[in-house]
């Protein structure tokens, strides 16, 4: 979806513009989110530690609280399934629709525009909207395929997904 992410060099010159050590389990968060997509925090820390060994939990929790505060990193709520976390583009509003499989607790993004006749409907009859999160629950096509949830979130084919949210079942 053409998101802009930052690069590691980013992360770093964010990091020590707002007085941050750049440290390694900081690091390693960050490629493991930009390269996992939707993961809870828990599996960001087993990801980490697989590398390296020495790190607790905790320093990855308060690490992702940092991203979070500093805007690098969105978490997403998903019923029964906790927090999931993605990078996000700091410099737009990249908010988009999620489709999250209730059986193996994958999450990915999709292609859902929400009208700007609605937003606007809602807006006016409501009030101002901070960011619209979408999220489709069902089950997933690759229920065969599925990651575990200690691997990858290798998310399901994406077009796939689509279609079985637009043919209406
Ligand atoms: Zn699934
Ligand atoms: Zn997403």
């Amino acid at each position: 979806m053409g998101t802009r992410q930052l690069s590691s060099n980013d992360l770093a010159d964010r990091l020590r513009e707002a007085g941050h050590k750049i440290t390694p389990q900081r690091m390693a968060v960050w490629e493991i989110l930009k390269k996992g997509k939707h993961l809870t925090a828990d599996m960001i820390y087993q990801r980490v530690y697989s590398n390296l060994k020495f790190t607790d939990a905790s320093t990855v929790y308060r690490t992702i609280e940092l991203f979070t505060d500093l805007g690098l990193i969105r978490g997403l709520l998903v019923n029964n399934h906790g927090t999931y976390y993605e990078v996000c583009d700091p410099s737009r509003d990249d908010s988009h629709a999620h489709f999250v499989c209730t059986e193996c607790g994958s999450v990915t993004d999709i292609d859902l525009a929400i009208d700007d006749a609605s937003l606007q409907q809602i807006t006016r009859t409501l009030g101002k909207i901070a960011r619209a999160d979408v999220m489709i629950y069902g089950s997933c096509l690759g229920e065969e395929n599925a990651p575990d949830l200690s691997e990858a979130v290798s998310t399901p084919d994406q077009a796939q997904l689509i279609r079985l949210f637009s043919s209406g079942t």
